[in-house]
């Protein structure tokens, strides 16, 4: 069977026989896979006219709610993507890390993208910058989709996360995607890049595949195009030079490779917790997915008095682990992607022994469960002990893709942060300690070298979601040698795909191209309380100005009594006026805006179902007794919450003194009912 490749909406062979992919661990033909033949350049204009079109016509509400329907129906096809991932050497713990996590990935993003950005197209990025004295030019930053396609290329050893977390975060951004998987493990990108299609849920033009080289692509290329790549320092360097990426200034993303360090704590000595904790996340990180993982642990240092008795317990977990068809339940680790990919871990372990001793593994025979040595890609873990790391180098920048793993002393903190950024960049970093300060001192010497780092200790171990796991959340890369760039990190992954332009003007033209209004622009006073309208009723800048209220002496000192709030700035006459910003005693900012509220405030049943919080609340001036205090509420953004009969509604908020001072300003934050659910309810 030839692997398809989907080809502006349609699937495709490519020409030739291909070259002929195998079970891991059976060494059975499974597909062949080409794409020889495609027209690439087509591939980009229908991803640009076609799908970016129709992405692009979708807010970033529609589109999360795309990637939560599509994760449910991917749900739904677990099954036969399971049976296919143990083809890849995989055990159901490694086929649950890239499928379920995939999916997950698709989950977070679709919450993500409806929680933290608007029901719109533009993305704003900050506050308005004022830019003039009497404040009628501004400016105000914001992302828009790329009008290009995503290159996603990714690396074999997560066929399906690999590409759903960049897709999320792609499509969330409203850019279409040309997915390229590595040709080892392409079987199972296929599969489910055709159950996605199946799903109808992606508008066309949306999502394509190439399973092969990606031919003539790189030379079409344009500045609205961005490239996320996943594989070998050595293949994104020499991408990174193509003369279309350079002179088209195409954006360029790449996570590469990455001597990843876990430093166990001077005080995580034999019979801690944290040293127990340490051997565990060692091996676990080891063996699973057989250590092709580029965060996986690739250098363990340990204090030297702790190291001996470190490698006794590794050895002793290691020796434990059952290796064979990752298909049965009891096997704990499976296959490499290949024996191309065991031939090259053996030969990078032969590098590694020049500075290390083999302590664990290596070329020793095996037992395998259920699994024929020479048909399969079987690598045994393996440990190595570096005596001498700091006149090491290969130990520092020698990635054996596989189960492999060095331990490496140090004398003390100083020396720990030292071995640790002689990985020269790298994507993630952990350190097991119960000594917070121990824990800042690495944290502090080490970070820079990092995309991502955890701390574990007792009291987050059993919640700990691993050194090893990226997260939708977290952002996923690092510098140096892990190729410099930055994934996912929750809405920070999907700007990857936007471009930032700064956009200056008058206020009220800024409020309509963000679909904010912004201080200074237009205010529309009308007879109809605000609070009256519906959702669709509401337009931005529609605005109340409230009667004026005195405040009292006798106000601040019953607000007091029936708060409990008697700070001496509202109780004590000399006493407030030794605090050098009152002159004597003032109104508590919690009765500033209790009586904001009961200015502003409409209290008949209306289309404002509740007040959900404020934001940015700060309080300018001290009001004193005397003081008249009057409100001006501005509407000032709406966010639809779709299918649920309500919006959130922001609304601005300057409360003014008697001389028409700002004494305090924040946002109010309420839920409207639409027009529907108000008309069915009064
Ligand atoms: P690789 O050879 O660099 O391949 C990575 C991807 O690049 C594959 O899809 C590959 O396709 C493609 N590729 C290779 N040459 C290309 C070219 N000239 N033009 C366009 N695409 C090209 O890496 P690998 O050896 O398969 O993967 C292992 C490495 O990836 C390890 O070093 C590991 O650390 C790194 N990795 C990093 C991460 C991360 O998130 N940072 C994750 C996983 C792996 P073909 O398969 O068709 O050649």
């Amino acid at each position: 069977m030839k692997l398809g490749n989907l080809v502006q909406d349609q699937w495709v062979d490519g020409d030739g026989d291909g070259t002929l992919l195998t079970s891991a661990v059976s060494g059975k033909p499974l597909a062949s896979i080409t794409s020889s033949g495609l027209d690439f350049a087509a591939m980009l204009d229908h991803a640009r006219r076609v799908g970016g079109s129709n992405l692009r016509r979708y807010t970033f509400h529609e589109r999360g709610e795309m990637l939560k329907a599509l994760a449910k129906f991917l749900m739904e096809h677990k099954a036969e993507f399971y049976q296919l991932s143990s083809e890849t050497g995989a055990t159901r713990n490694d086929s649950w890390i890239d499928i379920d996590g995939g999916i997950s990935t698709l989950f977070v993003f679709s919450s993500k993208g409806r929680r933290e950005m608007p029901n719109d197209r533009v993305y704003l990025d900050g506050q308005p910058e004022s830019l003039s004295k009497n404040g009628t030019f501004v400016g105000q930053h914001i992302f828009t989709p790329k009008l290009g396609a995503a290159i996603h290329i990714n690396a074999f050893n997560f066929p399906c996360w690999g590409m759903l977390e960049k897709l999320a975060p792609t499509l969330l951004a409203g850019v279409p995607a040309i997915v390229k998987p590595a040709s080892s493990t392409a079987y199972l990108t296929e599969l489910m890049v055709r159950r996605i299609l199946d799903s109808g849920l992606l508008p066309e033009g949306a999502l394509q595949l190439i399973c092969g080289s990606v031919g003539d692509l790189f030379d079409h290329l344009d500045c609205q195009d961005t490239i996320a790549f996943t594989g070998s320092k050595a293949t994104a360097e020499f991408l990174q030079q193509h003369p279309r990426v350079v002179g088209e200034s195409v954006a360029f993303t790449a996570e590469t490779d990455s001597l990843n360090a876990s430093i166990l704590g001077p005080d995580a000595v034999p019979g801690t917790p944290e040293f127990d904790l340490y051997v565990k996340e060692v091996t676990r990180e080891m063996i699973s997915k057989a250590g092709q993982k580029c965060t996986a642990i690739r250098r363990i240092i340990a204090p030297a008095a702790t190291a001996g008795d470190l490698v006794e317990a590794l050895a002793a977990a290691l020796g434990k682990i059952r290796i064979g068809n990752p298909a049965i339940k009891d096997v704990d680790m499976g296959a490499l992607a290949s024996q191309g990919q065991r031939d090259e871990v053996r030969a990078r372990v032969k590098d590694l022994a020049r500075e290390a001793d083999i302590v664990f593994g290596g070329d020793r025979e095996f037992e395998l469960v259920d699994a024929d040595v020479a048909k399969g890609a079987f690598f045994m873990p393996t440990l190595l002990h570096c005596e001498k790391p700091l006149s090491a180098s290969a130990v520092h920048s020698v990635e054996a893709f596989g189960p492999v793993s060095t331990v490496i002393p140090y004398e003390n903190p100083e020396e720990a942060i030292e071995l640790s950024r002689r990985g020269e960049g790298s994507l993630v970093g952990s350190i097991v300690t119960n000594d917070d300060s121990i824990a800042r001192e690495l944290i502090l010497g080490t970070a820079a070298y990092h995309g991502r780092m955890l701390v574990i200790n007792r009291h987050c171990a059993s919640e700990s979601t691993g050194h090893g796991s990226p997260l939708p959340h977290l952002v996923h890369g690092g510098p140096g040698r892990a190729g410099g760039g930055e994934e996912m990190g929750g809405i920070r992954g999907v700007l990857h795909y936007m471009q930032r332009t700064a956009i200056q003007g008058s206020p009220q033209t800024l409020s309509v191209i963000g679909n904010r209004w912004i201080k200074g622009a237009q205010q529309t006073e009308s007879d109809v309380h605000p609070f009256r309208k519906t959702f669709e009723q509401l337009a931005l800048g529609d605005t109340l100005v409230t009667a004026a209220r005195e405040v009292t002496l006798d106000d601040i000192q019953h607000f007091a009594d029936f708060t409990g709030d008697n700070f001496y700035a509202h109780t004590d006459e000399e006493a407030a006026a030794k605090n050098p910003f009152f002159d004597g005693r003032v109104a508590h900012g919690y009765l500033i805006v209790s009586f904001a509220a009961g200015l502003f405030v409409d209290p008949d049943f209306g289309p404002v179902l509740a007040n959900y919080g404020v934001d940015d609340l700060r309080f300018a001036k001290p009001v004193n007794y005397g003081d008249t205090l009057g409100v001006r509420l501005t509407c000032k953004q709406k966010t639809l919450r779709a299918g649920t009969g309500y919006g959130e509604v922001r609304w601005d908020t300057e409360v003014t003194n008697q001389d028409d001072e700002v004494v305090a300003q924040y946002d109010v934050l309420t839920m409207v009912a639409t027009d529907e659910h108000w008309a069915s309810v009064s």
